[in-house]
């Protein structure tokens, strides 16, 4: 059993890196992964206490790059000490506390008296993102849920959208690689795509090396179709719940059990890219 994308609190999980990895070796998970968004906050205490727990982790994030509205592109086995890596998420950082407060501007202009301090609280310390100013929405009783506050103002169809400045798809995959890690294309079936075949072979082109074919969103005719496709490209093949802790009740740790030769293949070699 692995489970290769997690969030945790340092991006818009419920669990701490700790809760996260304790909760991986209860269930037996051989190789985790926490692949916050744009942020590798979590990783030190991650690998901290993986190595306490006697567990396999490998490092990870979730990085949302510029395509077509956005494609989320996952990097394995980096050293989260490499001091680009963390200047760059360092300035991804700051670009989201500028947008946010954009997004409360837009949001004050509509008649909704809710404050950046608000959205901070929200945030807890953690990457400022659209769920903390959903959550500072539902708290002044100006959405019924997350869900809803999403719906009528946050999502790109909401009143209130504002884009947000992306790192680019090469960019992504270069940095990646110059810190040692693997880039991997996230869940294939939600990206926007008329030919997600030829796509994915134009990735190929610009160095990706993997594929999440195992996500809870993706049909068994889906991942064999994901798996062709890797096959075709010579990618490795990856699993992963997208795991949210309460915000996202439905995709548990490790609830993606489907597995094959290509996975077992790929995750022998994550193994070897294993921090602890
Ligand atoms: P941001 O990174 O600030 O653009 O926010 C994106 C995050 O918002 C995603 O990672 C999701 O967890 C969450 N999200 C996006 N769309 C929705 C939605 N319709 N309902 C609830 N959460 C959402
Ligand atoms: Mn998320
Ligand atoms: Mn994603
Ligand atoms: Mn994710």
């Amino acid at each position: 059993m692995i489970d290769l994308h997690m969030h945790s609190t340092a991006s818009d999980g419920t669990d701490t890196p700790e809760e996260i990895i304790r909760k991986c070796a209860k269930l037996g998970v051989s190789l985790s992964s926490i692949t916050d968004h744009d942020t590798i906050d979590a990783q030190e205490r991650a690998i901290e206490c993986a190595a306490r727990k006697k567990i396999k982790y490998l490092t990870g994030a979730e990085f949302s790059v510029e395509h077509d509205g956005e494609l989320h592109i996952l990097g394995y086995g980096m050293n989260v000490t490499d001091p680009e890596l963390k200047s760059v998420m360092e300035r991804l950082r700051e670009q989201r506390a500028e947008r946010a407060k954009n997004i409360v501007k837009k949001v004050r202009k509509n008649g909704m008296e809710i404050t950046f301090a608000d959205v901070e609280r929200c945030a807890k310390g953690n990457t400022i993102g659209r769920p903390h100013i959903a959550l500072a929405l539902v708290e002044k009783g100006y959405a019924f849920s997350v869900a809803d506050a999403f719906v009528r103002y946050l999502s790109r169809d909401g009143s209130c959208y504002v884009k947000r400045e992306k790192l680019g798809i090469e960019e992504t995959i270069g940095l990646i690689k110059k810190t040692g890690g693997i880039p991997v294309l996230a869940h294939p079936k939600l990206v926007r795509a008329d030919d997600i075949a030829s796509l994915i072979g134009e990735l190929k082109t610009m160095g990706i090396e993997g594929l999440e074919a195992f996500y809870p969103a993706h049909t068994d005719e889906d991942v064999k179709k994901f798996l062709a496709i890797a096959k075709q490209n010579d990618l490795l093949v990856t699993s992963g719940s997208d795991y949210h802790g309460t915000v996202r009740p439905l995709a548990a740790i490790a609830c993606e059990k489907r597995t094959d030769g290509a996975l077992a293949e790929s995750v022998n070699f994550l193994m070897q890219k294993a921090a602890v």
